[in-house]
């Protein structure tokens, strides 16, 4: 599949090219699963026919199925079942709950036995992740983090964590100054194959969101390679300072900040999270980087990423119905492009567009908190981020969307709702010195939208955050407001919930 591109999958460790076949798919059922952004179609495309020629070079038979609009997983394997008259079918399992179920019908409907093998690139098991899960009530990345850290001894000395401290998160918040200039990113030109298939997806995808001119994600494991490498020198000295921090995108690097920009890659199989942990850590004893760089991006990968994907398989098909703060209105049309003159929204669209990409703070609390305190359906937000962004994969995407930003499992993942007024979003970011918007102000005209919807999410959650003591310090500032400044702001917030498309 599209996202096990990898060498290291026992499918293809225990194949023997003398005997067994590869069979590839690009399939109209998952290109066309949701309105995926054309640069990730591509990226996959390219880097499964990319996979598919070093198959081939190492003497492996290959089948390679290029994309039919109407075809898919089942109905290629009918057709190829029928032509190769295989014994057994070997595949990795599915990264997402859809596909997976799917997976296990495939042997009723061929007749032929069908042996799926676990995904053996996580540094845990999903078995791991219930057990731990299962002795908690709450379960907090931080801790699965710590056993994992433990186990794999990244960052450890002996029992202990390196620098003294399991997590430097505090110093990970500054806003970044003006003369910081962030590195130009490494350019990979699009060779034969990958401009097949961009011709391939301008022809059958240029409606769906999402520009394709600016393409540039690796799409062979040397790529990847590069692009880490890239990383870990250029960027990765300055990555945990300026982490949380936003910029408006007056040059291409402004996007892109000192983010890794390789969760596409690594994905999709391109790169293994041991090596890119690995890399990191030998960074920083290298004296290439501080500690809080390499514990804070270490921690993206060795604990929120494993801690997301244990939640995702943990939950069951279910999860992506949980809708805990009962929100039922629409995703405004700005996600999609449409004027908005919020520029900390536009901006983070026009990079989503632009680079399919937007770096973590921009998803959580730019587009995923204004989402929030609109009270928008978490299906919509849930399908506008699995389509828009080169990394979104299910597995990955529905615990940060659903969890992380909506707050919508009711803190199965977060221990609060991460919602924020236009003061965190002046904070991290130079957003509002240009805005139309007065970051300021609550009532007025000219107002930030995001102020007097922060105090009418605060009002109208009360009864269900009450016993969050994390919640406390908003829940007694709302309280403190006088009826009179209680009932402008709420008529405020219900204006702007009327208007959302037009803000
Ligand atoms: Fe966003 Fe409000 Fe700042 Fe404008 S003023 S950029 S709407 S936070």
């Amino acid at each position: 599949m599209g996202d096990q591109l990898s060498w290291d999958l026992d499918p293809l460790k225990l194949g023997d090219p003398t005997k067994d076949q590869l069979i590839l798919m690009e399939v109209g059922s998952e290109a066309k699963a949701v309105s995926h952004h054309p640069q990730k179609i591509a990226m996959i495309f390219s880097a499964m026919r990319h996979f598919a020629e070093e198959a081939r070079s190492k003497n492996w038979t290959v089948t390679y199925v290029r994309y039919r609009p109407q075809s898919s997983f089942l109905d290629e394997l009918e057709n190829h079942c029928k032509l190769l008259k295989p014994n057994e079918i070997h595949v990795t399992r599915a990264s997402e709950w859809r596909v997976y179920l799917e997976q296990k019908t495939w042997a009723e409907h061929l007749s032929t036995p069908v042996k799926i093998y676990e995904d053996t690139r996580f540094f845990s098991t999903i078995e791991q992740f219930t057990e731990w899960a299962s002795d908690r009530k709450e379960w907090r990345m931080e801790y699965f983090y710590r056993e994992l850290r433990r186990q794999s001894g990244i960052l450890m000395n002996g029992n202990e964590p390196i620098g003294g401290k399991w997590n430097f998160d505090k110093q990970n918040r500054k806003p970044i100054p003006k003369d910081v200039v962030p590195p130009r990113r490494r350019k990979f030109a699009p060779d034969r194959i990958t401009r097949a298939v961009l011709s391939l997806v301008e022809e059958h995808f240029s409606s769906n969101f999402g520009d394709i001119a600016k393409f540039n994600w690796p799409v062979t494991r040397a790529e990847a390679l590069e692009a880490l490498d890239h990383f870990i020198s250029d960027c990765l000295p300055l990555y945990g300072d300026y982490q949380d921090a936003m910029r408006n995108g007056f040059r291409d690097e402004d996007d892109t900040l000192f983010h890794s920009l390789i969760a596409p890659a690594l994905n999709i199989g391109l790169l293994s999270p041991l090596e890119v942990c690995q890399a990191a850590e030998l960074a920083y004893h290298n004296g290439k980087c501080p500690i809080n760089a390499s514990e804070g991006f270490i921690r993206q990968i060795l604990g929120w990423r494993e801690y997301v994907r244990g939640l995702y398989w943990h939950m069951g098909p279910g999860y992506r119905q949980l809708n805990f703060l009962e929100a039922e209105a629409d995703l405004p049309s700005s996600y999609w492009g449409a004027h908005t003159n919020m520029l900390c929204i536009a901006e983070a669209v026009r990079t989503t567009r632009q680079n399919a990409y937007a770096h973590h703070i921009q998803r959580l609390m730019i587009t995923g908190n204004f989402a929030l305190l609109l009270g928008v359906n978490p299906l919509q937000v849930n399908e506008w981020y699995l389509s828009v962004y080169a990394d979104a994969f299910e597995w990955v995407q529905l615990p940060n969307t659903h969890g992380m930003a909506l707050y919508a499992d009711g803190g199965r993942l977060a221990s609060k709702p991460y919602a924020a007024s236009g003061a965190y979003v002046n904070r991290m970011s130079d957003y509002c010195k240009t805005c139309s918007y007065a970051v300021k102000d609550t009532v007025g005209e000219e107002a930030c939208p995001l102020n007097a919807l922060y105090w009418d999410f605060i009002s109208r959650h009360k009864g269900a955050f009450s016993k969050n003591p994390r919640m406390g310090l908003a829940m007694k500032n709302w309280d403190r407001k006088c009826d009179s400044d209680k009932a402008s702001i709420l008529e405020k917030a219900a204006r702007l919930k009327l208007n959302a498309d037009s803000l």
